[in-house]
C-alpha cells in the first residue's frame, strides 16, 4: 500500500492493519481489500438541470425556515454539501457550534475524522452529498427534540429524492433512529443491512465520528461499517 493510502488509514486512528503487516507470520493483508479507487463521482447524464434547480429552491426555503424554534438561536442553516448527483450521502445529526458558523455541515473536528474515514475508502469529501436530521444548531448542542425531527424531516426527504444517493450513511445514534423509525441502540443497528424506509435506497449505519474521537476503539467497527459501504457502491455501479 502506498504511503498516501497509509497516511488516509492513519488519519483515522486505524493501525491495526500496519501492525499485521509487520507481525511474523501474519497473512499479508490484501491492499487492495483496504482502499479501492475512487468509485465516478457522478453519473454520465449528471443530476439535471432541473433537479439542480430543485435542490437550490430547497436550500432557499430551508434558509427562511421558521417551523421550529430552533430557527430563534441559531446563526444560519446548515442545508447540506456535496455533488448533487452523490453515490454516497452521509446524513449526520445536527449542526454544532462550528457548522452554524460556517453554515457548511461536519467541518469541526468531526468533520475532519470524517472526510478521513470517506478517504479511507476512497471517497473524497466532495463526492459524496452530507446533510444532517435537523438543519439548525440545537442549543448547547443538545438532541433535537422529537417536534424539530419532524419539522425539518420533509427537508431531508426532499433532497434525498433529488440527490438519488445509491447508498446511505447513517452517522450516529439520532441519524440512524430517525432515518429507521426506530428507538433500537446503535450498537444494534449498525452491522446490518438496512434500507431507507420512504426511498428504499440501501443504508448503513455506523458511529458518530464525535464519538469515535472520544472511544477510538470504537474506529475498527466503523472500518467494518464503511467497508460495508464501499461494498454496496461497488454493487450499485
Ligand atoms: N455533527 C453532526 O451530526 N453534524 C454536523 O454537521 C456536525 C457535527
Amino acid at each position: 500500500m502506498d504511503a498516501y493510502k497509509l497516511s488516509r488509514l492513519d488519519a483515522m486512528g486505524i493501525t491495526v492493519w500496519r501492525r499485521r503487516e509487520a507481525s511474523p507470520g501474519a497473512a499479508a493483508p490484501d491492499a487492495s481489500a483496504v482502499v479501492v479507487e475512487a468509485p465516478p463521482a457522478t453519473s454520465p447524464s449528471g443530476p439535471g438541470a432541473a433537479h439542480e434547480a430543485e435542490l437550490e429552491a430547497l436550500r432557499l426555503e430551508v434558509a427562511q425556515c421558521t417551523r421550529c424554534a430552533l430557527h430563534q438561536t441559531r446563526t444560519q442553516t446548515v442545508f447540506g454539501v456535496g455533488a448533487h448527483d452523490a453515490r454516497l450521502m452521509i446524513i449526520g445529526e445536527a449542526p454544532g457550534a462550528d457548522e452554524d458558523r460556517q453554515g457548511e455541515p461536519f467541518v469541526g473536528r468531526a468533520g475532519r475524522l470524517l472526510n478521513a474515514m470517506l478517504g479511507a475508502i476512497g471517497l473524497e469529501r466532495e463526492a459524496v452529498y452530507i446533510a444532517n436530521i435537523v438543519k439548525c444548531r440545537p442549543p448547547k448542542n443538545r438532541d433535537p427534540r422529537p417536534e424539530e425531527t419532524a419539522s425539518c424531516g420533509g427537508y431531508l426527504r426532499r433532497q434525498i429524492e433529488l440527490v438519488r444517493p445509491r447508498v446511505i450513511l447513517a452517522v450516529g445514534r439520532v441519524a440512524a433512529q430517525n432515518l429507521l423509525g426506530t428507538a433500537t441502540a446503535i450498537g444494534r443497528l449498525r452491522g446490518q443491512q438496512h434500507r431507507h424506509p420512504q426511498s428504499g435506497v440501501p443504508l448503513v449505519v455506523t458511529y458518530h465520528p464525535a464519538y469515535l474521537l472520544r472511544s477510538p476503539a470504537e474506529k475498527r467497527k466503523s472500518w467494518e461499517d464503511l467497508k460495508r459501504v464501499r461494498r454496496l457502491l461497488q454493487e450499485a455501479e
